[in-house]
Order: C-alpha cells, then sequence, then structure tokens
C-alpha cells in the first residue's frame, strides 16, 4: 500500500481515538457548562464542525466565568475541532490555552491531553522537531498521572515521527518500548491503532511475517469496539501485508473483506482504500483485466470524496454569520482547495495514466491479435504455396512421365512401370505381358493428309488404347507412332486376347478428322514376361511386332 494511505490511515485512526480525551474532562465539569459542551460534541460527531466549534467559542466567551476544568477541557475539543477544520493557527492558539488552563487546575492528565494537541498541531504544520518534545512532554504527563492510554497515544505519534523521517528502527524500539511500560493496563481502544502502528512500521521495514499478527489483533481489537472504519482499512493492510508474503489469493480475501465493510457503512476514503489495494494485488499477481476495474473505481472515489469534502465545507462555511472570521476562513478554503484540487489534478492524471495504460492494453491486445491474425494468414498463404509448389512438383512429375501430344504414359514412364512389374513378377512368380503396337504405312497418312491428322490420328488411337485396357494395364506411347501396353498378371494368351480386340475395333472404326475418315490399322508384338532382364522381353515383343509387319501387318504376333 502506499505511504500516503497508511498515513492516512494512521492519521484517521488517531483521528477516531482523539474523541474520548475530552470526554474524560467532560466527566468533571458541572452544571449547564458542562451540558454545553456536551451539545458541542454532539454537534462534533454529527459532522458539524463548524458548528460544534462556534457553540465552545460561546461557551468559552460566556461572562459568568467557567471551572477552569472545564475550560481546559472546552479549549482542548476546540484544538482538535480547529484542527480537522485545517486551521492550524487558531488550533495552536487553543490547544496552549488548555495546556495553561490544565497546568493551573493541576490536572496532568487534561495537561497531557494539551500538549497532546500541540504536538498534533505541530505535527500538522509539519514542525516536526516541535511536534516531538510535545509529544514527549505529553508521555511523561501522561506517566505521571498513571494515563497509561494517553501516555501510549503520545508515545506512538511520537514514533510516528520518526516514521515520517525515515527513523523506522528507532520508531520500532519506541512503539516496543511503549508497549512494555503499559503492560496489561492499556485500554482496548488504544491498543487497537498501536498494533496497526506497530504492525505498520515492521512492513516498512520489510519484515511482512512480524507485521501479520499485530495487524490482525489491530482488525479483532477495532471489531469489537464497533470500529469499522478503522476495521475496514486494517483489512487493507492485511491485504498489503500478505500480498508482500507471496499470498495473493489470502490477500485478495482480505481486501475484499475491507471493501465489503466500507461499502456497507458508506465509508468512501475505506472504500478508495480497498479497490486501490485490490488493483495493485491483481495487477500485481499478472491479472491486468482484472485490476483495472477496481484502479478506475478507487480514482472515481477519490474524485468524488474529494468534490463531496469541498461542498459539504462550503455549504457549512455558507451558513455561518461571522463576517470577519468568514474572510479568513476563505482564505483558508482557498488555499485548501487550491491544494485538493492539485491532488484532485493528481488523481485525474493518474487516471488519464491509467486510461492511457488500458488503451494501451488495449492497443497492445489489437497488435497481438493483428500479429496473430498476420500470423495465420501467413500460415495459410504459406500452406497454400505448399499446396501450389507440391501441386506443381506433382504436376511436373506427371509431365516428366506424360507424352505431350497423346497425354498417354511417356517412354520413360513405360521403362518404369516395366521394371516395377518386372519385379513384381519375379517375387510373385506371376508373368506379365508386353505389347508394342506400331501404326501400319503411317508414314502415308502423314504423306497423304498432312502432319496435322497425323497428330490427330494419334490422339485418337490412344484414347481407344487407353479405353481399351484395364485400370491396372499401363497404355503408353513408345515412340514416334509404336504404342507399348503393361499388362500385368496377363499371360501370352490373355494378352493376344486384348490386343485381337483392340486390333479389330481400331481397324473396324475409321478415325474422323475434319469430317474426313481415315482408316487405321496396327500391327502387335508381344512377349510374355516370366524372369530374365526386361528390355531382353521388350525385345521379343519388338521382334514379333516385325515379324508382324514382315508377315503382312494388322496383326497380332506373339513372341
Ligand atoms: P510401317 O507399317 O512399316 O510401320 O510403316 P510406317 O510408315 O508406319 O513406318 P515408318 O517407320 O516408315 O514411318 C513412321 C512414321 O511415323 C514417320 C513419321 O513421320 C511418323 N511419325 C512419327 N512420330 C510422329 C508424330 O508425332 N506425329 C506425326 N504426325 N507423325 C509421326
Ligand atoms: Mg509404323
Ligand atoms: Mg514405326
Amino acid at each position: 500500500m502506499p505511504f500516503e494511505y497508511r498515513i492516512s490511515a494512521l492519521i484517521a485512526v488517531a483521528a477516531v481515538a482523539l474523541w474520548p480525551i475530552g470526554a474524560t474532562l467532560a466527566d468533571e465539569a458541572a452544571g449547564s457548562h458542562a451540558d454545553r459542551l456536551e451539545a458541542a460534541r454532539s454537534l462534533e460527531a454529527e459532522g458539524r464542525t463548524s458548528a460544534a466549534a462556534d457553540a465552545l467559542l460561546g461557551l468559552l466567551d460566556d461572562p459568568e466565568g467557567l471551572d477552569p476544568a472545564v475550560r481546559a477541557a472546552a479549549y482542548s475539543d476546540l484544538a482538535r475541532l480547529r484542527l480537522v477544520l485545517g486551521e492550524y493557527t487558531a488550533a495552536m492558539e487553543a490547544a496552549a490555552a488548555a495546556a495553561a488552563q490544565a497546568e493551573e487546575v493541576g490536572d496532568r492528565s487534561a495537561q497531557s491531553n494539551a500538549e497532546f494537541m500541540v504536538g498534533m498541531v505541530h505535527r500538522h504544520l509539519n514542525q516536526l522537531e516541535e511536534a516531538t518534545s510535545a509529544f514527549r512532554a505529553s508521555a511523561r504527563l501522561a506517566l505521571d498521572a498513571g494515563d497509561t492510554d494517553q501516555y501510549l497515544r503520545a508515545a506512538n505519534e511520537e514514533s510516528n515521527i520518526l516514521v515520517m523521517v525515515g527513523d523506522l528502527d528507532g520508531a520500532l524500539d519506541r512503539k516496543l518500548e511503549a508497549m512494555r511500560d503499559a503492560g496489561e493496563s492499556a485500554g482496548p481502544g488504544v491498543l487497537a491503532w498501536l498494533e496497526n502502528d506497530l504492525a505498520f512500521v515492521y512492513s516498512r521495514l520489510d519484515r511482512h511475517a512480524e507485521a501479520f499478527p499485530h495487524y490482525e489483533r489491530a482488525w479483532q481489537l477495532n471489531l469489537e469496539l464497533g470500529q469499522r472504519r478503522e476495521a475496514a482499512i486494517i483489512a487493507c493492510n492485511l491485504a498489503g501485508n500478505l500480498a508482500a508474503l507471496g499470498d495473493n489469493r489470502l490477500a485478495v480475501t482480505w481486501a475484499e473483506r475491507g471493501l465489503a465493510i466500507a461499502e456497507a457503512d458508506g465509508l468512501l476514503p475505506a472504500q478508495e482504500t480497498a479497490h486501490l489495494v485490490l488493483g495493485e494485488i491483481l495487477a500485481a499477481s499478472g491479472d491486468a483485466p482484472g485490476a483495472v476495474p477496481h484502479l478506475l473505481e478507487a480514482y472515481e472515489l477519490r474524485e468524488r470524496t474529494l468534490t463531496e469534502e469541498s461542498a459539504r465545507r462550503i455549504a457549512e462555511l455558507g451558513s455561518r454569520h461571522e463576517a470577519e472570521r468568514r474572510e479568513a476562513e476563505i482564505a483558508l478554503l482557498r488555499r485548501d482547495a487550491e491544494i485538493r484540487e492539485l491532488e484532485l489534478d493528481r488523481a485525474r492524471n493518474l487516471r488519464r495514466l491509467l486510461v492511457g495504460g488500458v488503451a494501451t492494453l488495449v492497443a497492445f491486445l489489437a497488435v497481438l491479435a493483428a500479429a496473430y491474425r498476420i500470423k495465420a494468414q501467413a500460415n495459410t498463404e504459406i500452406r497454400a504455396a505448399n499446396r501450389a509448389i507440391e501441386e506443381s512438383r506433382r504436376r511436373v512429375e506427371e509431365l516428366s512421365r506424360t507424352d505431350p501430344l497423346t497425354g498417354l504414359a511417356n517412354r520413360r514412364a513405360l521403362e518404369e512401370r516395366l521394371a516395377d512389374e518386372a519385379l513384381r513378377s519375379e517375387r510373385s512368380r506371376r508373368p506379365f505381358a508386353v505389347v508394342l503396337a506400331d501404326i501400319d504405312h503411317f508414314k502415308r497418312v502423314n504423306d497423304e493428309l498432312g502432319h496435322a491428322v497425323g497428330d490427330e490420328v494419334l490422339r485418337t488411337l490412344a484414347s481407344r488404347l487407353r479405353a481399351g485396357v484395364r485400370s491396372l494395364d499401363l497404355a503408353g506411347r513408345w515412340g514416334g507412332e509404336e504404342f507399348l501396353l503393361v499388362l500385368p498378371d496377363t499371360g501370352a494368351e490373355g494378352a493376344v486376347e486384348l490386343a485381337e480386340k483392340l486390333r479389330r475395333t481400331i481397324a473396324g472404326e475409321a478415325v474422323e478428322v475434319d469430317g474426313r475418315r481415315v482408316p487405321v490399322h496396327l500391327t502387335f508384338g508381344i512377349a510374355e514376361h516370366r524372369e530374365g532382364p526386361i528390355e531382353d522381353t521388350v525385345r521379343r515383343a519388338d521382334e514379333a511386332l516385325y515379324r508382324g509387319k514382315r508377315e503382312g501387318r494388322d496383326r497380332v504376333v506373339v513372341a
């Protein structure tokens, strides 16, 4: 938790703790004066600070003459009210008057209270040395008077000044010493904030484990005393403590506990602290989205609190009647407003920064999303490119094995297939057939009808051959007007059968090119492969083919 929150928590706790001081004195006062003192305190309790101050001034101006004890108490109360109103000079005058009155009466406890107020005013004015000596005097007087609680208050404030100047070890020693001196006689009200302050110093010294039990006791004491505002703040302190101890989960629980009390009782500053602590813990534990609403809420509350406070004080001022004092008050308020405006500015800037942070976060996420999209798109493109490359490779491969004119397997593909089949046949010990087919007198077609018609004839024959074989068979272009068929699991007999069928079909149906009928005949040479080099089988098929040519063409010859 930021230092200023802890300090404001200390001040809040201390301010509340001051209430009973006047009450002690009031019991000793008598008659209508005592009643008027009580009436002023009621106004103060209602939050009507200025009205309470006016009531006290009226009481102190009473020409009937006040009982010195009541006068001391009234001045002491007035000092506290002036302090709350930020009227430090008037507060100091009242505190000094209270001290003088108490001394006159010989009431060391009242004197101690008055010195304490002097110390508080000095501390508010940042006159730390003067404050320290006043608190010391107050502590001494309280010890003399046997007023343990007042002693602890003074000693604690004395040590808080050591905290303010950074002497944490000194502050800790002083607090521990005070607690030892107090022993069992300290009241729960005093202990409640002393435990909190002690825990606070331990945390500042990074002795978080030692801080924890003191915060816990402070929490319990404040709850028992019904001091819910303090309990809420201490719950937040506990949250910060647990976060420092590394237990973020439990820390969040405590901060939420503090928030629940603050919300139930409408305690805006405590709500602000709780939201801030929650936001900080969540942010520290990496939950930025969870933290942001709490931090925004904290700054919202800060702004609201300051605005409400200003409005309340302006309204209060408006109800006052003493023109002269109003002038002074206005001047003070202006100064105060300037400070508050600065604070408000800071809150606004923080919020702006935070909103900026959120915007940055959103932008960051957007960039991340864009990066992801780009990456995903790139991946898609890369995948598509890979597919295209693969497709091209496949196509190149296919083309390298395809005869461009007829679309049939080319010689290279045929040779590979022949080699494969030869291997398979060797393993399976089953024969396969190689068929070579050559167009009869094809030279004439070219010569008489032109090369283009010849090409068309080649294409038509190619498709007829392809259509005429089984899917397991392979028909390819072996050379110019020569085709080769690979017929797996086929013997010479089966090959003859197929070749005959093809020969007849082709011879029976002339190829039509541009309305011209071109009769085409083929001679087939067949060889059955059983063993040995495949080239020998192909050669045998070729020999059979040429035998067919020699024997008159348009026939099937087996090797
Ligand atoms: P045979 O019956 O003895 O086989 O006689 P043929 O005329 O078919 O044989 P020859 O080997 O004398 O002629 C083959 C012809 O095939 C020569 C060539 O012009 C033709 N030829 C080879 N490749 C192509 C081609 O891709 N397109 C065309 N249009 N003709 C081709
Ligand atoms: Mg030929
Ligand atoms: Mg030929």
